[in-house]
């Protein structure tokens, strides 16, 4: 059946989007190489391990105090998260929502997000994002850090301190957390799930700074579990406070709603189209475009009106 295509895009379009060169046939590994530095590392993971490195040498309190529980390390770390957000997250929705330093110029969504909806918190999508980041998200994100602190200070788990091993698993945690992140994400848009828990992140349709952890507790709870990995791969304490600081951080620029960033006459890579395809259509997309396993499993939106047709057709299917 053919299905009539209307086009519903009000914003900038950045295009059609490929997978990563070495998921393309035939796959071209010195692509992905080239494509993995220039387009992945940098600048934003770069920035992201730049920063998890500062706060854990210095704004992480020593591991001897986590031997054993106590309620002011846990606090410290909550509080660094907080601060952390309000520094780089406050940052960007400030520069792009409150000064709108760029007018909608590379604006997904050209509207601005609504300033009274009932569906959120406090009626207010910002106070409902910021409330549910910086409590149960800033919050729940500390907990695993001094669980697995814990678990370093009384050596009952491997680490390896040396910096080729430390470099190589910071690399390859992207990798894993792109797998974790598609798994636990699936499992969350069952229904009883989706509707008691993820409805909470997509009560945001049209994305800003604010909504990439904004989540409900139990949400949180599954999407920070990543650094348990290393309950079973022996790694530096630093993975721990990278992983987390990563999970907390990298969902703001590619919620921002912005395709680019433009900062006097420079401009840089910003949002994440492919995850804004998944706030936006809803049952696509539930991975990361560094690992399309989306495409495997059928699910891929690469921004085209053929794939925006599929979508609309699979739905009429399911329906019937
Ligand atoms: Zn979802
Ligand atoms: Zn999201």
């Amino acid at each position: 059946m053919e299905v009539e295509y209307r086009d519903d895009k009000v914003g900038y379009d950045p295009g059609v989007f490929e997978v990563p060169p070495l998921f393309r046939s035939p796959p071209q590994p010195l692509q992905m190489l080239k494509w993995f530095i220039s387009k992945f590392m940098w600048y934003q993971s770069v920035l992201w391990i730049l920063i998890s490195f500062i706060c854990y040498r210095y704004f992480t309190p020593e591991l001897s105090n986590f031997q054993s529980f106590k309620i002011d390390s846990f606090f410290l770390i909550w509080l660094r998260n907080i601060s952390i957000m309000f520094l780089i997250v406050g940052f960007q929705h400030w520069y792009l929502y409150t000064r709108k330093s760029q007018g909608s110029d590379f604006k997904y969504d050209s509207r601005w997000p609504a300033k009274k909806r009932r569906s959120f918190s406090f009626d207010n999508q910002t106070k409902d994002n910021m409330f549910w980041s910086l409590t149960s998200g800033c919050g729940i994100a500390a907990l695993y850090e001094v669980f697995m602190f814990f678990l370093h200070a009384n050596d009952s788990i491997g680490r390896v301190d040396s910096f080729i091993p430390t470099a190589l698993t910071t690399v390859s945690l992207f990798w894993l957390s792109s797998i974790h992140f598609y798994a636990n994400h699936r499992l969350l848009h069952i229904k009883p799930l989706y509707e008691i828990v993820h409805s909470v992140h997509h009560r945001n349709v049209n994305t800003g700074p604010w909504s990439g952890i904004s989540m409900h507790p139990f949400e949180h709870l599954i999407y920070f579990s990543l650094p348990l990995v290393f309950v079973f791969i022996p790694a530096s304490p630093f993975l721990v406070t990278f992983s987390l600081l990563y999970l907390i951080l990298a969902p703001s620029p590619s919620h921002s709603g912005f395709h680019r960033y433009r900062f006097a006459n420079t401009e840089i890579p910003a949002a994440d189209y492919f995850h804004y395809l998944h706030h936006k259509y809803f049952d696509c997309n539930y991975g990361t475009i560094l690992f399309p396993l989306d495409k495997w499993f059928d699910t891929f939106h690469d921004g085209s009106v053929k794939a925006h047709k599929e979508i609309i057709q699979k739905r009429m299917l399911n329906r019937k």
